[in-house]
């Protein structure tokens, strides 16, 4: 194991702290690493393995499409990307989808149909966005550019030119931003990496009333929130409001790297077009065979339906965690979107560590949540399992 980490020390650069566990395989909801030591998975690779490892017909799938083709580059067609398209088109209520390797680039994608819908209506090249404080979007200069975060930012300037930043859930510092420059506003419908913000109904209502009012754009980020995890197919359901562009990708592909930006009709209609944008790898065979896959699952076993019956049984537990450690201040979430404040003097990254040894995987969110994101297809006795091993976790923490 060790012998493992030294060579990844030596050659990979290094932008992670990473934690010391060389991880070998999965199997449903639990991974082992190679000393054989197997956890319970709350991370779910950061809320990408909705369905767990090995769900019986995703692998299948993925070797059958590897037996006939990976990739083709986008000059052609193929029924795996017809198929991908029209599912999540579908599924989204949107009108058209990009395919892109990441979040990122569907942030990157999102940002140039936004200023491009903008150039066609008047010309001009002075366009603003509107991002949130506290959110995240990604690392490209793009992407970082609208991600609210002087951290990640400072080192990396001059960014992208055009972003103001409003606060998250405050609609009057959104409204005082918009001007006739406003092409577009984003914003996460649950802020993830943040510290597990949902959007209030007035904040997300009141952004989508402004944007019809004035013709700008509303850029939904579903990245994390989005495929089930909330108890919808998309967390801006439960808003009844829905976005002008979509952004999607960790849960989208289950493990196979794809995301994508959706438009609906109006923004499809007046915004890229050939020699705007493009991508080598994007909605490839391979990638989009995945994602048509786990469509197919998420309909044919109703998984969004079991989030939702499962998610209160989740936030019951949870709730009696925060009742019973006194370092344990409040959770917030939707359903299998959680984040438990963790403070009285303790870090989450304290009960992280200890979590790993009593074989249970769960993850931060900005500086003081824990963050848990398990499998979609999580069953109640995982939960009990997470409950019991959390509880464990936090008095090992006390003793220390
Ligand atoms: C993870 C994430 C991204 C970036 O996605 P990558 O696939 O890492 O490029 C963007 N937005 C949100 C909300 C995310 O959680």
């Amino acid at each position: 194991m060790n012998s493992y980490m030294d060579q990844a020390e030596q050659y990979v650069l290094h932008t992670y702290n990473r934690f010391p566990i060389v991880i070998e395989s999965g199997d449903g909801v639990y991974l082992k690493d190679t000393d054989g030591k197997e956890y319970l998975d709350f991370a779910s690779g950061i809320a990408v393995y909705a369905l767990g490892y090995h769900y019986p017909g995703f692998d299948e799938a993925l070797k059958e499409q590897i037996d006939k083709v990976m990739h083709i580059s986008n000059l052609f067609y193929s029924a795996p990307l017809a198929d991908a398209a029209e599912k999540v088109v579908k599924a989204s209520k949107m009108s058209k989808v990009f395919f892109t390797n990441s979040g990122t680039e569907a942030i990157e994608g999102a940002i140039k149909a936004a200023r491009k819908y903008a150039y066609l209506k008047d010309g001009r090249t002075d366009h603003e966005i509107i991002a949130m404080q506290h959110s995240f979007h990604g690392r490209s200069v793009g992407a970082l550019s609208v991600t609210g975060n002087a951290h990640y930012q400072e080192a990396f300037r001059p960014l992208m030119g055009g972003v103001k930043f409003a606060e998250y859930n405050d609609l009057q510092s959104v409204l005082e931003q918009v001007n006739e420059h406003t092409c577009a506003i984003i914003l996460e419908t649950v802020q993830g990496e943040g510290g597990i913000y949902p959007a209030t109904e007035e904040f997300l209502k009141g952004i989508r009333k402004v944007c019809d009012e004035k013709d700008i754009l509303l850029i939904l980020d579903e990245i994390q929130c989005g495929m089930g995890r909330t108890g919808e197919m998309f967390a801006c359901e439960a808003y009844d409001v829905q976005p002008d562009i979509m952004t999607v990708a960790k849960a989208l592909g289950c493990g196979v790297p794809v995301g994508a930006f959706l438009l609906n009709e109006k923004t499809a209609k007046a915004s890229l077009v050939p020699g705007d944008h493009g991508t080598t790898y994007g909605g490839n065979p391979f990638a989009t065979a995945a994602v048509s896959c786990v469509l197919d699952i998420f309909e044919k076993d109703q998984i969004v339906e079991h989030v939702r019956e499962i998610a209160p049984y989740f936030e019951q537990k949870l709730d009696a965690l925060v009742a019973e450690h006194d370092c344990l201040t409040a959770r917030r979430g939707r359903g299998l979107m959680q984040g438990i404040v963790v403070g009285n003097g303790v870090t989450p990254g304290q009960i992280i560590l200890e979590a790993q040894k009593e074989g249970l995987l769960v993850i931060s969110a900005g500086s003081d949540v824990l963050r848990l994101v398990p499998p979609l297809v999580i069953e109640e006795k995982h939960i009990d399992e997470m409950a019991e091993k959390l509880s464990r976790a936090i008095a090992g923490v006390r003793k220390n």
